[in-house]
């Protein structure tokens, strides 16, 4: 028997973010980095690094990204 161990993932508005570092330092997996390039307010976002959702996903859907984000630009997906 196969027993599938939940997942997460994240979605960060690129355009809410101000670039403060928080949910970078918070992750446990080490999954987000801040973007090289600037957004339209001239802040340099966060990224997710993840692209899949398949095995091998590190994001456990834990938010403690989101909870951290003073900008609320973060979306916490379960499973
Ligand atoms: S939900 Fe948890 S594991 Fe996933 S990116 Fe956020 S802090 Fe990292
Ligand atoms: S905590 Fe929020 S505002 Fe700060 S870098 Fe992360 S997504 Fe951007």
């Amino acid at each position: 028997m196969t027993i599938k161990t939940k997942k997460g993932r994240i979605v960060i508005d690129s355009k809410l973010c101000k670039g403060c570092y928080f949910c970078v330092s918070v992750c446990p997996n080490e999954l987000i980095v801040i973007s090289t390039e600037s957004n339209e307010k001239g802040y340099y976002p966060a990224r997710f690094t993840e692209t899949k959702d398949e095995e091998g996903c590190k994001c456990t859907g834990c938010a403690m990204c989101a909870v951290i984000c003073p900008d609320i630009a973060i979306e916490v997906y379960r499973g």
